[in-house]
């Protein structure tokens, strides 16, 4: 019968949440009409958002959002080096 085996797709728009670590509990959402994205986690309600353009999928918004908290972890001496960014 059905011996073709899926692939789980569908979880891959699900994430670890770095804020409390809990495993699949980040959904992303990207809205091609306004061109933005947003990761939420739905245990401990951290949102990020962002613009999105034709080519983003949830792992770019996710990694993203990963980007943005290691900067914030870094505190202060982020900002002070800003100039020596890009
Ligand atoms: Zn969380």
């Amino acid at each position: 019968m059905a011996s073709r085996k899926k692939p789980a797709a569908k979880l891959d728009k699900y994430f670890c949440c770095p804020f409390c670590n809990h495993a699949g509990s980040v959904d992303c959402e990207i809205d091609r009409k306004e061109w933005f994205a947003v990761v939420k986690c739905f245990v401990c309600k951290e949102t990020y958002s962002t613009k999105a353009h034709a080519l983003t999928e949830p792992i770019d918004v996710y990694s993203e959002w990963i980007d943005e908290c290691e900067k914030a972890n870094q505190g202060v001496d982020v900002r002070r080096h800003r100039r020596d960014s890009h």
